[in-house]
């Protein structure tokens, strides 16, 4: 958890948006020629807008004001050298605002929603070594809203209708049960659908090719950006089974770096003196937070900590835990019994409660005054119909450190007599962190140094690496391999507190 914004919205039914796809016919932003979309373009816009509150509640923005204004402004260079800013472009494409945002991730990943929303983790960024990088891969993110790959496919696909809800992936990330997850959620996936969706071969060669062609035109040294392919590749060799979405939903790393070389080429006898970039881009990185960040939230021991903001509470075993910006969502191994913590809306439990009811549309069967552990709080219960059966749904909010928080609990009506105690439990541990080291606890950053003497990569990486992480992770992340010299004078990224 980062904020204590209430995602109320997204455990329940409600804040659906149902866009239905057909099939319009409209101009191509990056031809001219009139292409076939599954959204008209109001109405990609519309989905964007949407599904970026939700994504920014989710994930969380990096707090860091001047790294984000710098993706901004490299953005926006890219997009200047697009075929959405050409004076022959339709006016509704030329006058498209874009926003670019640094996402709080430790995965390495970048993204755009239709709509004009471009998305790079922490994660991403620190494994880029100059700006020319940048610049590429958000040209390539570029062209996947210009080119409006995702209206396109929702077309092959015949999504039907697409619902978006803030903050809904949590049902199908965490329970890995996800005709339990999307149909008490009403969902349909189709926030993953959104999310993890694969444009196709044809479009993925189009971002690259124009994304390379606009930041080609915008003064970058692309060739530079190869090697970033390159980690990629090794990234998807290392991480085996859990391949981040943006290199899963890619064709293989290694074909697209020879196709950016290939392009280097053909750009490179066409711009003189392009910009790398390496000293400016690693000055903004220069203490970014790398891994997990302990502070919004740690598992260790059976317990879930939230550093920053001083509480902890016991985790049921053998229970897995996601922990994301606005909340954190447990989940039993079957995954039929469900509790997501989060901030509630309500400056007394009892408000919160009502609060809660009323932006639910649930009927409470029950409510009142309860007793949390130690804590004095206030707990309404539901009955839903859902598709599945009579879902249970309980929440129970409690004052702490002048703030209100809920613990919302769901099973089957049959069930839920399986899950009572296990709920229960969990909410009356809730209290204050008492371990000191765990509440200073610090995140690992990213330290850029410079080679003092040529040396082996490994000589320059000290004992300690984030949780997670190895040393090979920080050769990947230098883009160099763990036994080659570094030459006196190269720039590196080590980690240190
Ligand atoms: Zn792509």
């Amino acid at each position: 958890m980062k904020s204590m914004k209430s995602y109320l919205g997204s455990v329940c039914l409600l804040g659906l948006l149902a866009i239905l796809s057909g099939c319009v016919t409209e101009p191509s932003a990056l031809t001219g020629e009139s292409r076939s979309y599954g959204y008209t373009w109001q109405q990609e816009l519309e989905l964007g807008r949407t599904s970026d509150q939700g994504l920014i509640e989710q994930m969380g923005l990096y707090p860091d004001d001047a790294l984000a204004s710098y993706v901004t402004s490299v953005g926006e260079s890219v997009l200047a050298q697009s075929s959405l800013r050409r004076a022959d472009t339709p006016e509704i494409y030329r006058n498209l605002e874009f926003k670019f945002r640094v996402m709080d991730s430790p995965v390495v990943n970048a993204f755009a929603l239709p709509g004009g929303y471009v998305y790079v983790t922490r994660g991403l960024l620190a494994h880029l070594q100059n700006e020319a990088q940048l610049a590429v891969v958000l040209g390539h993110e570029i062209t996947h809203v210009a080119a409006r790959h995702a209206s396109q496919q929702a077309l092959k696909q015949q999504w039907g209708q697409i619902g978006l809800v803030a903050g809904a992936v949590i049902g199908q990330t965490v329970t890995g049960n996800e005709q339990f997850a999307d149909q008490f959620m009403g969902l349909g996936g189709s926030v993953f659908q959104m999310l993890t969706l694969k444009y196709g071969r044809d479009a993925e060669r189009e971002s690259d090719v124009y994304g390379v062609e606009y930041s080609a035109k915008a003064g970058y040294a692309i060739g530079e950006s190869a090697d970033f392919f390159n980690s990629l590749g090794r990234i998807s060799a290392k991480a085996g089974q859990s391949l981040p979405s943006w290199q899963s939903s890619h064709p293989g790393a290694g074909e697209r770096e020879g196709r950016i070389r290939q392009l280097a080429i053909e750009w490179g006898s066409k711009f003189s003196n392009p910009k790398v970039g390496e000293a400016e881009y690693l000055n903004q990185i220069d203490g970014l937070i790398v891994g997990e960040n302990p502070r919004s939230g740690i598992v260790m021991r059976g317990k879930f900590y939230h550093p920053d903001m001083g509480f902890q509470f016991d985790l049921p075993s053998g229970w897995k835990a996601k922990n994301e910006a606005s909340s954190v969502t447990l989940v039993d191994p079957t995954g039929r019994g469900i509790l997501v913590f989060s901030g509630g809306k309500g400056a007394t439990p009892e408000e919160a409660a009502r609060n809660f009811v009323a932006t639910s549309k649930m009927e409470p069967v029950r409510s009142g005054e309860v007793t949390i552990g130690e804590r004095k709080g206030y707990a309404v219960e539901s009955s839903v119909a859902t598709s599945s059966g009579n879902m249970l749904v309980r929440n129970e909010f409690l004052n702490y450190g002048g703030e209100v928080y809920g613990f919302l609990s769901y099973s089957s009506v049959e069930e839920i007599e399986k899950y009572r105690l296990v709920f229960s439990n969990v909410s009356k541990s809730f209290g204050q962190i008492e371990n000191s080291a765990i509440k200073e606890i610090e995140p690992t950053r990213l330290k850029v140094i410079t080679a003092t003497k040529a040396d082996r990569f490994s000589n320059f990486l000290g004992k300690n690496f984030p949780y997670g992480m190895d040393e090979n992770d920080l050769a990947i992340i230098n883009q160099v391999e763990l036994n080659a010299t570094v030459e006196a004078g190269r720039k590196l990224k080590v980690v240190g507190n």
